[in-house]
Order: structure tokens, then C-alpha cells, then sequence
């Protein structure tokens, strides 16, 4: 029995010190990606990766909630990786849960902009999307369109959507203004757009831009993905975009991005794949089958999203949307904003 056992111990001692001594570039390495970001979006820049280094990719996608939970509840048994997720509030909980690794990387610092990424290197922006004004062309000159306070002015009085306050994106915005602005002043232009809602908040961002179309309201706040889709599928529809705040903060914007994992089994190929989905090759893909902007500055966005012109954004770092959204959500309750 003892022998069996013997035999089997040096067996594997035999196989993984085969394993060991094979050169790096004979063996063909692996990844496991966790993704909050739909498959369709993924598989193409997953495939020209493979392609390009032989390196093969499982990819494991789900809701941003549930795999930041399964990270969680794995803990060091973890196969993944990579995590890929939307929104700097729920990257910024990654890093603060222990999820994800410090990646200290010259291309990653080069390619992603200061504000759009972890101070301590937890996370990396991806792509940008604005969360900006949107209006009905019928009914709204863009000249009558200044600020995300302004939307607070009663000329707005019964002529404002905002999708619910329980959504992420919009915690988010809250939680940029109050790193912008203070809590006073923040909570005082939210009670103010509360005041000038149209109807209750949409539960997306889809039925927000629909109810608009429909003449349902006049001005909102959605991110710039929605509103390229629907131009997208219908030119015609009057709806115009606005990049408001261009005197002063600039227009909120936040990220998907991604974050090395603490336990990942192939730490260097994933800052190796992190730092290609940063680079210009990737970025267009990346950025462009969600019509979002590119991270990396040096990228064009697609034709569409290019249209709406440049616009400042707003500097301050994306990671304030996580560190500020407990006191944001609670902002958004004392303001009657559902
Ligand atoms: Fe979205």
C-alpha cells in the first residue's frame, strides 16, 4: 500500500517537475477572466489575443453583483485572473473588498489617463462613457443647455427624466459632484431636479431615452453608449447629446476597466493582457463595439461617437465615485429621489 502511494507521490513529483522545466515559451499559457461585460464584446478581442500569443483565454461572464460575490466567496481558490467589471463605484469595492492585486505597470500608467485609474493601482479605466445631457430636438435648443444644476432651474418643471437612484452609474454622479462640489450643494441640486421630474425614475437608461423620444420628457441624464445605440438603430429619432459643465468641472465621466486578482495562478499574463486591452490595437475594439470613448487618449473613437465633438471632462479621479457612493445613495434618500 505504502508503495502504491510511493509510486503515485513520485509520479507527480516526476510530471510537475516535467512541467516546471518546460521553457515559457513552449508552454502555452492560460487565463481565466471573470467578465461583468457581455461575452459578444469580449470574444473578438479574446480571440485576437489568443491569436496573436497562443495564450488561451477561458472567460467566465456574468452580472457585475454576482462575480464580485463569487470572487469573494472563493477567496484564494479562485481561478480567476482578471476581473472585468463596469463602473469605477464597483471596481473601487473590488479593490476595497481585497480583491484585486497592486499592478505597478509603466504601459498601463502611459495608457490610461491619471483620473481614469486606481492611485494604487488596483484597477485600470478600459473605456469612457459620459454620463451626460440628452434632450428632445423638437422641443429643446441646445443653447437653452448649461449644467447638470441647471437641469435643476424650474423652466425644467415637469420636463425631466432620471432613471432610478438605485442604479450604480447614477450613485456615481452623485458621489462626483460631491467630491465637486460638497454634500450642501450636491444634495440641494438633487432635490432640485427631484422637483422637476416629469414622471417617477425609469429602471433604465434604454426606457429613459424611449419615454423621451416619445415626447414624455424633454431632458435627461443617460450614459453616451444609449444614446449611440438608439441613433444608431434610428438616425431619425430628434434627439440630440450636450456636454454640459464645459466652463468649469466638465462632463462625469466614468469607466469599465479591469483589475489583476489578488490570488490569480498567472499574475504576469494577466498584466500581459491588461496591458494590450490598453493598448491602441485593442482599444478601438474594445472601445468601439459599445460605442464608448477610448481610454487610452490616443485612440479615435468610432465615427458616430466622434461626431458629438470633444469635450472636457471632468479631471477628478474616477475612484471618488466609490469612496463617495455610500454618502451619494444617502444623499439621494434625504432628496426624495427614488
Ligand atoms: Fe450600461
Amino acid at each position: 500500500m505504502l508503495q502504491v502511494k510511493r509510486s503515485a507521490f513520485f509520479t507527480v513529483l516526476a510530471v510537475s517537475m516535467w512541467f516546471s522545466f518546460q521553457p515559457a515559451a513552449q508552454a502555452a499559457e492560460e487565463l481565466v477572466v471573470y467578465s461583468a461585460r457581455i461575452e459578444k464584446l469580449l470574444k473578438p478581442l479574446v480571440s485576437a489575443y489568443e491569436k496573436e500569443t497562443g495564450t488561451h483565454i477561458k472567460l467566465l461572464a456574468g452580472k457585475e453583483g454576482p462575480l464580485l460575490e463569487r470572487l469573494k466567496a472563493e477567496g484564494a481558490k479562485t481561478p480567476a485572473d482578471l476581473l472585468i467589471t463596469v463602473d469605477a463605484g464597483n471596481l473601487w469595492q473590488a479593490a476595497q473588498s481585497g480583491l484585486l492585486a497592486k499592478v505597478d505597470s509603466k504601459v498601463l500608467n502611459e495608457n490610461v489617463p491619471a483620473h481614469l485609474r486606481d492611485p494604487d493601482g488596483q484597477w485600470y479605466g478600459l473605456s469612457v462613457r459620459a454620463r451626460t445631457i440628452v434632450y428632445n430636438t423638437k422641443k429643446v435648443k441646445p443653447g437653452e443647455l448649461s449644467t447638470y444644476e441647471a437641469l435643476g432651474d424650474t423652466k425644467w418643471k415637469g420636463r425631466l427624466c432620471l432613471r432610478s437612484s438605485k442604479k450604480v452609474y447614477n450613485q456615481s454622479l452623485v458621489a462626483m459632484m460631491i467630491a465637486d462640489l460638497g454634500e450642501a450643494k450636491s444634495e440641494e441640486i438633487v432635490k432640485s431636479w427631484v422637483k422637476n421630474l416629469a414622471t417617477a425614475p425609469y429602471s433604465d437608461d434604454e426606457n429613459l431615452l424611449d419615454a423621451m423620444a416619445a415626447g414624455q420628457c424633454d431632458v435627461g441624464i443617460v450614459n453616451s453608449y444609449y444614446y449611440g445605440r438608439l441613433k444608431r438603430k434610428n438616425p431619425n429619432v430628434p434627439m440630440g447629446i450636450f456636454w454640459p459643465n464645459q466652463n468649469d468641472r466638465g462632463v462625469h465621466v466614468n469607466v469599465s476597466g479591469a483589475g489583476v486578482t489578488k490570488h490569480a495562478k498567472h499574475h504576469e499574463a494577466a498584466v500581459k493582457f491588461l496591458e494590450w486591452l490598453s493598448s491602441a490595437e485593442a482599444q478601438s475594439l474594445f472601445a468601439d463595439a459599445n460605442l464608448e470613448f477610448p481610454v487610452n487618449p490616443k485612440v479615435k473613437p468610432d465615427p458616430l461617437v466622434a461626431a458629438w465633438g470633444s469635450f472636457k471632462q471632468d479631471s477628478i479621479n474616477v475612484a471618488e465615485a466609490g469612496k463617495l457612493q455610500a454618502k451619494a445613495v444617502m444623499l439621494m434618500d434625504r432628496a426624495g429621489y427614488k
